[in-house]
């Protein structure tokens, strides 16, 4: 027996010492009072073991010693655990002092028995035939134990009235204690008074110690968990019905009973108007399912959603099931505004780029009848448009354009949004005019209140055969580059991308691939057109580039210019040829000949290059006089608003350029820019002399514009004299200087030099 008890106090110590480690890893703000409850109870259990274990008188005396002392520890740690465990806050000053002075009282008196001897001894006694040592008490036992029990009392106290007070899903909590408490305390008091040799009362003191374990740390009170799902459930938004296990509607909440519109208690027919409302194939038998069911049509619409559930014990066994619906209209509206938002450009409305390629890939994927083709419709000025205009004028274009194209599709077409400046459309082939549609693109301007502004509209048109393969991107992909061939901004607003095209387009690539060895090894370089005074004699000469290509041959820069206009190679290009001219002039120079050279800018050129710093710093390194450099710019360039021609033409007189004005004529020439414009020199296009010939009036003008040209102190060169008639007249008239096949075609350098110095 006594071997048996050891065992159990072993396994009691062990199992309070590892409760007391967790207790104290625990995050639970109680961790810290709970081992420390545990530890003040291994020690009174550890002196008991000793007692009960140990058949010699010395140790049987220091296990009462530990014991006691113990004893003292347990009941103060007890005490503290309980004001933490009821939450009573700090105890009064008063009250401590008195715990402290009652507990170290006895606490010293124990200290001082091995003196004294007025609190206890012990006597031998034979158990199992063994010594046992048996406690004898004095004096100072009674007060040990008045103390013990008052402590323990009060603390009883404490958990009755929290027992008592507390709401009752709290009530379990503190009654466990309570009765803990009272129970350990009876057996420790049949103990104290039956005598019976072996004290067995520790062990319900350290199971008191695991029960605070376990309620402190580990328990959680269903009763409150119930209480609060249930409130929960109440004030859920969701309408949720709970059904027994046969299936009978037991309970809804709130939202539930008003949605049905019954009234709390009576639950009979809430499955028919469930069913009612959301379908017959409402399944109460059977749980784990969901589905969406929408209400009402129109602005009406509402969208929920159904889940059923089933509920279960601890044991796992169903006790009954749960239907929830939500209400998810303002979810499904979001939703849809989202998808829209994605879907759709802000400004315009339209489909946006990728939306409209799955549209119409879909559309070509199930419509094999219609033909189709793709435009890439452009805004070929729009960047022009906002800088000068404003951001609002190039979004009323934008816009105005989405209206244009809104009002001249048919239902078959599909379009959307591109980029910032273009748009794509899916075109069903048998209902379109492009005759009709270029002629409303000719003259295409937008206005608002203040404003009128021409629109630049180029379009590319990429047809779809059948055997394409469907990819809505290259579809459109080669319509823009189809866009990228209009050269002339002002004629073919509408070009098809073809066999044609793509081989003129590679072509491009592949010369534009060999500009800079062409350049270096001087297959690209300037031949030279001489220009004539009155007399026939020579006055200087026009830089005219010419590519002679291993493969390709000659070519004429109407073969090569607009290409590199349009991907920037141009400037590389002019740079070259410009150094060339003066080159030739550096070593006219030299040779004592006094021609100048006109060289030709391109529009372009201002984009990609400084010009002005350009020249100079050519005019320096070949230490020329800029005076024989002339500088031809078109008349187009003259009244592109986007470069600041006036200043630039200014600033390269000022530094002693000769500028010319090139085309004067050709394009929408207003007599106007000479007044504006302080050039030196009007070249007058050749085409204009052509009409001359058949129109009456172009000679006139002719005429006007020298005579203009004189008062102005500006001098006027014709080009494209052919023919010694044409320059009799063009004399006649007073016109200066000269240029044309009537006198030279451009020529290799060599040969100019050859016919006119030597
Ligand atoms: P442009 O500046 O108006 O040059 C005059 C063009 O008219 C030259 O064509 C010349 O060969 C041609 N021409 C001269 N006299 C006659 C004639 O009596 N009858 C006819 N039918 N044509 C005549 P080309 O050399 O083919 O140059 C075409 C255009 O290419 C030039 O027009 C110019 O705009 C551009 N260009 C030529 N060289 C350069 C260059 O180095 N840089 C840049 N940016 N453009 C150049
Ligand atoms: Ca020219
Ligand atoms: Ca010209």
């Amino acid at each position: 027996m006594r071997l048996v008890l050891s065992v159990v106090f072993a396994i009691l110590i062990i199992a309070l010492l590892v409760c007391m480690f967790f207790a104290k890893k625990s995050k639970k703000p109680i961790g810290n009072a709970v081992s420390f409850v545990l530890a003040g109870l291994i020690i009174p259990v550890l002196g008991n073991l000793i007692l009960i274990a140990t058949s010699d008188k010395t140790y049987a005396t220091s296990g009462c010693y530990i014991y006691f002392l113990g004893m003292d520890i347990a009941v103060y740690s007890i005490w503290h655990f309980t004001l933490v465990y009821c939450k009573m806050g700090k105890p009064k000053t008063i009250l401590r002092v008195l715990i402290a002075v009652l507990l170290g009282a006895d606490f010293t008196q124990y200290i001082l028995n091995p003196i004294f001897h007025f609190t206890f001894s012990i006597e031998k006694i034979l158990v199992e035939n063994r010594p046992y040592f048996r406690l004898v008490p004095y004096t100072g036992q009674t007060f040990h134990r008045i103390v013990c029990y008052g402590l323990f009392v009060s603390i009883l106290i404490v958990f009755a009235v929290k027992t008592i007070k507390s709401s009752y899903v709290y009530r379990e909590k503190y009654a466990v204690m309570f009765f803990s408490i009272l129970a350990t305390g009876a057996v420790e008091t049949y103990y104290i008074f039956s005598r019976h040799p072996m004290d067995t009362s520790m062990i319900g003191f350290g199971l008191f110690g695991l029960l605070v374990y376990f309620f402190s740390l580990h328990y959680r009170p269903m009763k409150l968990l119930d209480r609060m799902l249930a409130g929960m459930a109440s004030e859920m938004p969701d309408a949720l019905f709970f059904f027994d296990e046969n299936g009978k509607c037991i309970w809804a909440n709130e939202p539930g009973r008003e949605l049905i519109g019954v009234s709390k208690d009576n639950y009979d027919n809430i499955k028919d108007n469930l069913k009612y409302l959301f379908g017959d194939d409402i399944d109460f038998n059977s749980s784990g399912w969901y589905k969406r069911v929408t209400l009402g049509t129109g602005d009406e619409t509402q969208y929920t959603h159904l889940a059923m559930r089933s509920t279960v014990d601890e044991k796992g066994h169903v006790t009954g099931s749960y239907l929830s619906i939500r209400d998810i209209t303002e979810e499904q509206h979001e939703i849809k505004r989202e998808m829209y938002r994605s879907t759709h450009d802000s400004l315009t409305d339209f489909y946006t780029k990728e939306y409209l390629y799955e549209n119409i890939s879909n559309r070509l994927q199930s419509d094999h009848e219609t033909d189709y083709m793709v435009a890439y419709i452009e805004i070929s000025n729009l960047k022009v448009v906002n800088d000068v205009f404003g951001k609002n004028f190039s979004d009323l274009t934008i816009k105005d354009i989405a209206k244009f194209i809104q009002r001249n599709v048919t239902d078959k077409c599909l379009y959307g949004r591109l980029s910032m400046d273009s748009f794509g459309v899916l075109i069903d082939k048998s209902n379109f005019n492009e005759e009709g549609l270029a002629k409303r693109l000719e003259n295409y301007t937008v206005k608002d209140e203040n404003l009128e502004h021409h629109i630049l509209i180029h379009i590319g048109i990429y047809d779809i055969t059948p055997e394409d393969e469907i990819d809505v991107s290259l579809f459109f992909d080669s319509a823009r580059l189809a866009t990228t061939m209009i050269s002339n901004n002002y004629q073919d607003l509408i070009v098809y991308y073809d066999d044609k095209l793509r081989n003129e387009i590679i072509h491009n690539q592949l010369i534009s691939n060999q500009v800079k060895n062409a350049i270096e090894t001087r297959q690209i370089r300037p031949y030279l057109q001489p220009i004539v005074d009155s007399r026939g004699m020579l006055a200087g000469a026009e830089a005219l580039v010419r590519w002679i290509h291993p493969e390709e041959g000659f070519m004429n820069p109407g073969k090569f210019i607009p290409v590199f206009e349009r991907n920037g190679l141009i400037a590389s290009v002019d740079k070259h040829v410009w150094r060339c001219a003066c080159e030739i002039l550096a070593n006219w120079k030299e040779r004592g000949i006094n021609s100048f050279i006109s060289i030709n800018i391109s529009p372009k050129d201002f984009y990609y290059m400084d010009v002005i710093a350009t020249l100079k710093s050519l005019v320096e390194e070949f230490g020329i006089d800029p005076i024989k450099l002339r500088v031809e710019i078109t008349e187009t360039v003259m009244m592109n608003d986007s470069v600041d021609i006036l200043k630039t033409v200014d600033d390269l007189r000022a530094y002693g350029f000769v500028v010319e004005m090139d085309d004067f004529g050709s394009g929408f020439s207003s007599l106007n820019l000479l007044k504006d414009m302080n050039i030196d020199v009007v070249k007058i296009d050749m085409q204009f002399l052509k009409d001359s010939e058949r129109n009456m009036k172009a000679g006139i003008i002719i005429k006007n514009i020298i005579n203009m040209a004189e008062d102005l102190g500006i001098d006027t060169l014709t080009e494209g004299v052919e023919t010694a008639k044409q320059f009799e007249k063009l004399y006649a008239m007073g016109c200066k200087l000269y240029q044309g096949y009537y006198f030279s075609k451009p020529v290799p350098v060599e040969d100019f030099e050859k016919q006119w110095f030597d």
